[in-house]
């Protein structure tokens, strides 16, 4: 029986589905806490929910678009998702984060990116080109939740991890002999890419404790990626130009010279920041931050109130007249017989000794006394080189002696053999083929001489 359609009405005219997602929703890790993830973790989790290689997923759907376009062209995506394009600061439009969001319908992948720091800073020496993680983490991780690799480590001014206290490291120390061919590896973050293994582990030999300085920076980095300008809640009113105006009003009595001595830059490239002409480099905002005692956001955000000179006692010191004397006060008359003496002595000195024995720079001596300093140079090489034959004669001898004793017991002489055998290696340049030789040459004898015999 058929009921009347207006009774019955199964889908409402203003009912909306929920939007659909081509891939899975997947959540970023670690959101709201210094150690967010970052663009590539998630990119290779989420090509390894599909059971894809992140190149076959950049092919078939990120990219889909210019691979159909081009077919004939291979693109190189296993190039497009290496760090520093992936993580840094790279915010086009319809790039990498915009085109997640539009296969996962995720909001807010571009806070796993470095994107946010690009009206500040400059791109070079941002992000690590080699990626490096913190054993400890990743092994934290596997025993709860799901191992993914930190935006913080993409950093290249980071380089320990701030809750383990102790060096990041980058290679997983697995020798060649268990690594596996390429492209049979799983491609996660906590898979080492040559010999599968886990990277999370407690007793990498590498993974030590960290200087306190090295320390501090990533407890400022880390502290600049919980702050309101990584999240996109403060509106910067101020910019790092007006924090270096203050400075310098407040600490260098109006000299913008002396802090671009302090912090060892020009003082046009001081200007540039302060114009806004130029982005510094990211480690210069650290070295910034640093000297006045205060956090990243506060320098990028131009806050100078918390501001205050740390490192006052370099201050002094760099005031201090440089030990560089100027023409007038030297004897040159004693120099020029001093040097002369130098030319004569029986033991050849190179002409840096010579400078400090007068108690000037070379650099000085050889603008003024050029030809009597490259005779110096000239002697001082001859003789090096004289010596180096010599010994090299000396340890040719003991070569062959070592090689006729092995050809003697019927083995040939090579090079690796000696090394086994505990034979010292000398610094010869070439020292593998230098030895080769003569093993050869004995073996040769040897040989020939058994056939007479
Ligand atoms: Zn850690
Ligand atoms: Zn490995």
């Amino acid at each position: 029986m058929i009921h009347h359609p207006d009774v019955f009405q199964l889908v409402g005219p203003k009912v909306r589905l929920p939007p659909r997602s081509v891939l899975v929703r997947l959540k970023p890790l670690g959101m709201g806490t210094p150690y967010r993830e970052c663009l590539s973790s998630y990119y290779q989790r989420l090509a390894d929910v599909h059971g894809l290689t992140p190149q076959v997923l950049a092919r078939e759907l990120v990219f889909s678009d210019i691979s159909q376009a081009s077919p004939n062209k291979s693109f190189h995506f296993e190039e497009a998702w290496r760090l520093p394009s992936f993580n840094g600061l790279v915010v086009k439009e319809g790039h990498w984060p915009d085109r997640l969001k539009s296969l996962t319908r995720c909001e807010g992948l571009e806070d796993l990116t470095l994107g946010f720091l690009s009206a500040f800073v400059s791109t070079r020496g941002l992000v690590t080109k080699r990626s490096k993680w913190c054993p400890l983490c990743l092994e934290e991780d596997a025993s709860g939740s799901t191992p993914y690799a930190r935006l913080l480590w993409s950093f290249k001014a980071v380089t320990c991890c701030p809750k383990h206290k102790v060096n990041l490291v980058s290679s997983c120390g697995c020798p060649k002999a268990e690594w596996k061919s390429s492209g049979r590896v799983k491609c996660l973050p906590n898979v080492c890419p040559r010999c599968a293994g886990d990277l999370g582990r407690h007793d990498h030999p590498k993974a030590t404790t960290p200087s306190t300085k090295k320390l501090l920076h990533a407890n400022m980095v880390a502290d600049l990626l919980v702050s309101g300008l990584a999240n996109r809640s403060t509106t910067q009113e101020r910019t790092l130009g007006d924090f270096l105006q203050d400075s310098v009003h407040l600490f260098m009595d109006g000299q913008a010279i002396n802090l671009a001595g302090l912090l060892g830059v020009t003082k046009s490239t001081l200007s540039g920041w302060m114009n806004g002409k130029h982005r510094p480099e990211f480690a210069r905002i650290i070295q910034i931050a640093e000297l006045h005692g205060c956090s990243l956001e506060d320098v990028l955000c131009g806050r100078s109130g918390r501001a205050k000179l740390v490192l006052t006692l370099q201050k002094e010191r760099s005031k201090e007249p440089r030990s560089r004397r100027d023409r007038g006060d030297i004897d040159w008359m004693k120099v020029v017989a001093f040097l002369k003496e130098a030319l004569r002595s029986d033991s050849p000195l190179p002409l840096t000794k010579v400078a400090i024995q007068v108690g000037l720079r070379a650099d000085t001596l050889r603008n003024a006394e050029p030809e009597l300093c490259s005779a110096i140079s000239d002697r001082w090489h001859a003789w090096r080189r004289s010596c180096t034959t010599k010994r090299d004669l000396v340890y040719a001898d003991q070569v062959r002696m070592e090689a006729t004793r092995l050809a003697n017991l019927g083995h040939r002489p090579t090079w690796q053999r000696l090394v086994e055998e505990g034979f010292p290696k000398a610094s010869i340049w070439q020292w593998r083929t230098f030895v080769q030789r003569i093993c050869d040459e004995v073996w040769k004898e040897f040989e020939g001489s058994k056939r007479i015999a």
